[in-house]
């Protein structure tokens, strides 16, 4: 078993310039052999609040328990932990072998021969049986994360914990390492804390994402209950490229409800007008690119827009459109070309958009 609870966990750093709140009251349990992604904008408190759970860091208020036991207060090697951090921390004098038994040594009373054999068991299982007695400037980055993947298995934590340990690995080594970690926390079934401020990374391995903005979490969910339901302006905004498209809008109920601002109007059906009703008149209209809809002039609720730049990617075309004086993107279909300057027409389909709260950012639908 390997659940991990965390409660209210805030630390506070003082520096000279005051008090820095890097973890803001953090929540989150998570169950045996599930894959967490801690993500967010740099500074949001990743870093921070995965150090505490090591217990790398102090924290100031809060408690970190592993299957029910209150571990806060215990060293790190005393948590049934593994860390992997994203420069690897290999010891450049050991080989692969040395580098991965040496947290066996320290921290169980197994024999030499033992640990030899579950290196080798590892190591065999990862497909890394020939690296084992070369030193770390003897391989590449890739086969150095590899070990240093080996070393946190070998230890058959409760918990991975893992500080963006592909981050310095190429764009094709990250997207290969990225599917190689996830099938070997699936096999091995270890409960997994990550952290990443890539949102493919986030989207793509986890089984929930915590998203993090100013050391508060603002939504912990599924990546598909992030990306359509997102809890908030802030959610909606980092999960998703390219970004959300958002409008300041205000509601004018004189005839028929209707979203406007200085250069469109947006009349609203009836059921999403159900669903912000007395809520408040200022909102924030978001929809994401790919839900934009090219339209002739003639449609309800179309939007003239003048389109500034077009980029072919082959399946699909982003289209970055100037609404009044703000540019946005949409995501069209097929290789489109379309002469910049020239007006189009869109829409927005009432059941694609989201709206939020014009004043703090919560999301009313
Ligand atoms: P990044 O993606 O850039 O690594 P992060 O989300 O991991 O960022 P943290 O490193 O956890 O963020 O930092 C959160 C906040 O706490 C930041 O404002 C940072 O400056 C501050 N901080 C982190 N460590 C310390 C420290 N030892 N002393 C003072 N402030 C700190």
């Amino acid at each position: 078993m390997g659940e991990l609870e965390i409660r209210n966990l805030t630390k506070v750093f003082n520096d000279d310039s005051g008090d820095i709140v890097a973890v803001d009251d953090f929540e989150a349990e998570i169950e045996d052999g599930e894959l967490i992604v801690l993500v967010g904008p740099s500074g949001c408190g990743k870093s921070t609040t995965l150090r505490c759970i090591a217990g790398l860091e102090t924290p100031t208020r809060g408690d970190i328990l592993v299957d029910g036991n209150d571990v806060t207060d215990n060293k790190p090697k005393n948590r049934d932990m593994a860390m992997v951090f994203q420069n690897y921390a290999l010891y450049p004098h050991k080989t692969a072998r040395g580098n991965m038994a040496f947290g066996l040594k320290m921290t169980t009373d197994l024999s030499k021969e033992e640990i030899d054999e579950r290196v080798e068991e590892v190591a065999a299982m990862m497909g890394i049986e020939d690296l084992l007695g070369k030193k770390p400037d003897e391989l590449s980055g890739g086969q150095q994360q590899r070990v240093a993947l080996g070393r946190a298995i070998v230890r058959e934590p409760e918990v991975f914990l893992m500080d963006e340990p592909l981050s310095n690995l190429d764009a094709k080594l990250r997207t290969q390492m990225r599917t190689e970690l996830q099938s070997l926390q699936q096999e091995f079934g270890v409960t997994t804390v990550y952290v990443t401020h890539d949102q493919t990374e986030a989207m793509t391995m986890s089984d929930r994402i915590a998203v993090l903005n100013g050391g508060q979490l603002q939504q912990l969910g599924t990546p598909l209950e992030c990306y359509h339901e997102p809890a908030n302006r802030f959610v909606a905004s980092f999960i998703g490229s390219p970004s959300m498209n958002f409008f300041e809008l205000e509601l004018d109920t004189a005839g028929s409800p209707t979203l406007v601002n200085e250069t469109f109007e947006y009349e609203l059906d009836d059921d999403v007008y159900a669903d912000v009703e007395g809520t408040g008149d200022r909102f924030t209209l978001g929809i994401r690119p790919e839900d934009v809809e090219a339209v002739p002039a003639d449609t309800r609720n179309a939007i003239p827009a003048e389109v500034e730049v077009t980029e072919p990617l082959g399946d699909v075309t982003y289209v970055y459109l100037n609404v009044g004086d703000q540019q946005y993107t949409a995501t069209l279909e097929g290789d489109i070309v379309l002469e910049a300057g020239r007006t189009i027409h869109v829409t927005f389909p009432q059941e694609k958009i989201h709206l939020f709260d014009g004043d703090t950012g919560e999301a009313v639908r």
